[in-house]
């Protein structure tokens, strides 16, 4: 049986072909006028996407290198740091800090739960000596999106820093840098940006940061972020010059569909298969879901692993399943970056028809109906 390959996990995500291609056109010396000028046109685009008047840079790595690059220039041993924790990105969080030698305090919210700004605000109250707040934008491993407006509001009262991870919530959902004040934010490539893995970005939009950029003790070097800034907008070392030629092309096409109109999409499409998976039954993890990915209970009777295993084999449809605590216990549908509304409809389809290869009762078609219902109406 011929099967395409399509996948619905939250990173990678679909790259387009136009992209693709990008990536095959012959590679050029970095030190050039031609990519110098590529370099500043992707400086000046990402920008627009970070909604930031700040500096953007591009680093080599997948997106826990940008994450790396902002602890490490941010976190000198023994300060005190908190970070939210509610899923596996805000546990990464907590494991650099640690790396760096912090003074951790630890917002643990359940794994699929939100921490409010109040809860920050008190937190920040008892620990007004706290230098940086860690936060996620889009809690990929759960599917919780952070209320990252409310959280710059607090953190912006005190004398501490919000960084913030966006990597898989970029583009995806709304993120407002220097409206809402946040002081650094990361992404990576292979998220919304509908590119493939191999570049992150850091976003540093406040002189608050650079000041605390300055002070950290730190060890570092290839993600010393003053490098990046002496060099901007050309890269202190070689530049991923087909990456880069990848990325100029997704921002155009960002560009041309507009922010605006994605982040509806992304809403639209989220909605549709949260619909659609209550209609057929199951449950959502998250309380209040964000528009990334939908992350769902693996009902009663059904093996996670073979869920996912059959979806692939069987369908050709990757979908990610629980990580860390909820491995097993969940699969995640993505609707993140290069995803159509027919992707949509077969991703709704592969989920009943799995479930029903696997023995458990599902009306067919129902889940399918309420996705093209919901998609009708965007
Ligand atoms: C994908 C992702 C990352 C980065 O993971 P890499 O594998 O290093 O690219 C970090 N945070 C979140 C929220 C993510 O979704």
């Amino acid at each position: 049986m011929i099967k395409k390959t399509r996948i619905m996990t939250p990173g990678p995500t679909p790259v387009p072909v136009d992209v693709l291609l990008e990536g095959a056109k012959e590679t050029i010396a970095h030190r050039t006028p031609e990519f110098k000028k590529m370099l500043k046109t992707a400086s000046e685009n990402l920008k627009k996407v970070f909604r930031t008047d700040g500096h953007v840079f591009i680093l080599s790595s997948s997106g826990t290198g940008a994450l790396e690059a902002a602890v490490a220039n941010t976190v000198s041993p023994g300060d005190k740091v908190i970070t939210i924790v509610g899923g596996k990105f805000g546990e990464r969080w907590a494991e650099l800090g640690q790396a760096y030698g912090a003074n951790m305090v630890k917002i643990e919210v359940e794994w699929g739960d939100l921490a409010e700004p109040a809860q920050v605000e008190k937190v920040l109250r008892e620990n007004p000596d706290t230098k940086v707040v860690f936060s996620t934008l889009s809690e990929t491993s759960t599917g919780v999106v952070y209320d990252i407006k409310g959280i710059a509001e607090v953190v912006k009262k005190t004398d501490a820093i919000l960084v913030v991870d966006a990597v898989s919530g970029l583009i995806a959902e709304p993120l407002e840098m220097s409206e809402w004040g946040v002081d650094i934010a990361v992404a990576g490539s292979q998220k919304a940006f509908m590119m493939p893995p191999g570049l992150a970005f850091v976003a540093v939009q406040t002189e608050k940061a650079w000041k605390r950029i300055e002070e950290t003790s730190s060890p570092r070097y290839y993600f010393d972020l003053r490098a990046y800034k002496k060099k901007h907008p050309d890269t202190p070392y070689t530049g991923a010059v087909n990456l880069v030629y990848q990325l100029n092309k997704a921002l155009e096409m960002i560009e041309e569909e507009g922010m605006e109109n994605i982040w509806k999409r992304h809403a639209l499409f989220a909605e549709a298969m949260r619909n659609g998976v209550k209609e057929i039954g199951l449950e959502l993890l998250p309380k209040k879901p964000g528009n990334v990915l939908t992350a769902v209970k693996i009902p009663e009777g059904v093996d996670g692993a073979e869920f996912l295993k059959v979806a692939r084999e069987k369908y050709g449809m990757y979908f990610s399943g629980g990580q860390g605590k909820l491995t097993g216990k969940i699969f995640r549908a993505s609707n993140l970056g290069y995803v159509d509304r027919l992707d949509m409809i077969s991703a709704m389809a592969v989920i009943e028809m799995v479930l029903s290869d696997l023995g458990k009762k599902v009306p067919i078609g129902a889940g399918v109906k309420v996705v093209e219902e919901t998609l009708l109406k965007g």
